[in-house]
């Protein structure tokens, strides 16, 4: 069993899976590389002067899945939350069960609404961690934020989610610092 699960693998989803399997927690991400991102040509991404969407998905799902993160081509049909945790049933048929579960899945999401997450105007409710009112639930990226969205927000949004499950498993505040002499 996984300790995350995530749904969606847009620029959150991605991220946040990036970060969680960096740090050594294991995570499965559902999705089937629908993005709207295949559409976008980016030069607002800092730190990379120009990138077509579709490569800028190629290569973050390379990244997740350097570190571990399992990403399974399989959309997630329901969503439900029981005592340990989290469970969620695919479109074939499978059920996958995790302590967390993070919803990154764009304008659309109907797994939330299932789960009571609470809406307004703007999207789905959550904080800046991406928490929501069910403990163990997180919302990120364009789901909470129709009306102004971009990729490295969702892509911040994806971290800040990854950090916070990352603090709350290890008691302390926990981030993610790599070293240029590690390197050498
Ligand atoms: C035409 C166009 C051009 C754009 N150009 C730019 C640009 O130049 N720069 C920029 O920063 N942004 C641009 N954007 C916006 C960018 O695409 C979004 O900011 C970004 O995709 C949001 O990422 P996200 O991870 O929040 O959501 P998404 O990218 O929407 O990812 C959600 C993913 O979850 C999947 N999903 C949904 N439901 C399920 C489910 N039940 N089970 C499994 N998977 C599911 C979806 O198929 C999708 O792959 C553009 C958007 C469009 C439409």
């Amino acid at each position: 069993m996984p300790d995350v699960i995530v749904v969606g693998d847009g620029p959150g989803g991605l991220s946040a899976a990036l970060f969680l399997a960096k740090n050594d927690m294991s995570v499965t991400v559902f999705g089937q590389d629908k993005t709207l991102m295949h559409k976008a040509m980016l030069y607002n991404y800092l730190g990379i002067p120009k990138i077509a969407g579709p490569l800028f998905q190629e290569i973050s799902r390379g990244q997740v899945r350097r570190f571990g993160g399992e990403i399974q081509a399989v959309e997630v049909s329901r969503a439900e939350k029981g005592a340990g945790g989290f469970a969620v049933e695919t479109a074939d048929g499978q059920r996958h069960e995790a302590e967390y579960l993070i919803l990154a899945t764009g304008p659309s999401n109907p797994l939330a609404d299932s789960l009571g997450v609470a809406k307004e105007a703007d999207g789905l409710v959550a904080d800046r961690y991406g928490r929501t009112s069910v403990a163990g639930l997180y919302v990120i990226g364009w789901s909470t934020r129709l009306k102004k969205i971009q990729a490295i927000i969702s892509a911040g949004d994806g971290a800040c989610a990854a950090l916070d499950i990352l603090s709350a498993k290890a008691g302390e505040d926990i981030h993610d610092f790599d070293l240029i002499e590690d390197e050498e």
